[in-house]
């Protein structure tokens, strides 16, 4: 059993309303306070406010999807950083899948993101993960890998200590085809490699590894069980309130 805190994150993605956002933490606050989970909900820009406004207080924190590395300037429809800080958000989440395949994200990219994030007082949630045919090949940890140290650069140990991978191969990402246990652990286990490479033991240690890719209330246990997976990066589970309450208390 791991010895970092499990993360249980959900992702909605580009679902809920603000007013659906407030009804849905509202509820959430009483059915997961005092869990042993750090609970993290990544809301789309809009709904952050009035997030973190019924948030406040409880233990939910509010992750945003994505953000621009730069601090302000032409960037027509982008967020900076400064703005998410402002609004309470503590995660972003970068480096998704769906940013990578939709809106270009590069790993280059991914990097100064995380630069900023971290510059401005929040922490990031960075996603990697292999497609079908890169499993297939036979590539997936020399994928992972390149994705994480490219996403990594120029950051100090005490950094990457606190900051949070999370490993979602593509094929398993709203396809409920969820990798199994040791698939997940497999890779989760050759990130953990990586990071005692480049950083040492001790920062290998820390910092939290999620798996993510069809986690539901059925597999949360098992997958959050396994020695280097720290907990999940949830999508479609995460819209429904008890789904979402029995993932956070997989430990119950
Ligand atoms: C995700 O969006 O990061 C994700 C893993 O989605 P799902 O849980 O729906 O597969």
């Amino acid at each position: 059993m791991s010895k970092r805190t499990i993360m249980a994150a959900g992702n909605w993605k580009m679902n809920k309303t603000p007013g659906e956002t407030k009804e849905f933490v509202n509820a959430l606050k009483g059915l997961v306070a005092g869990s042993n989970s750090e609970v993290v909900i990544g809301v789309p820009s809009v709904c952050i406010p009035a997030a973190t406004e019924v948030a406040k207080g409880s233990n939910i924190k509010v992750a945003a999807q994505n953000v621009h590395f730069e601090a302000s300037g032409a960037y027509t429809g982008e967020v900076s950083c400064a703005m998410l800080k402002e609004l309470g958000v503590e995660y972003v989440i970068i480096g998704h899948s769906e940013r990578r395949e939709y809106f270009g994200e590069t790993n280059e990219m991914i990097n100064k993101k995380a630069r900023a994030i971290l510059d401005a007082g929040m922490l990031p949630i960075i996603c990697c993960g292999e497609t079908l045919t890169q499993r297939e090949q036979g590539v997936t940890a020399e994928h992972v890998r390149y994705q994480i140290k490219i996403a990594l650069l120029g950051l100090s140990a005490d950094e990457v200590s606190k900051l949070v991978i999370a490993y979602e191969p593509i094929w398993a990402i709203g396809t409920g085809k969820t990798a199994t246990d040791e698939q997940a652990e497999e890779v989760c286990a050759v990130i953990r490699q990586l990071l005692v490479e480049l950083y040492g033991n001790d920062v290998a240690e820390k910092t939290r590894i999620l798996y993510g890719g069809s986690v539901n209330a059925g597999n949360a246990k098992a997958l959050f069980s396994m020695p280097n997976i720290d907990g999940g990066l949830v999508g479609g589970a995460s819209l429904k309130l008890d789904a979402f309450e029995q993932i956070v208390k997989h430990d119950a």
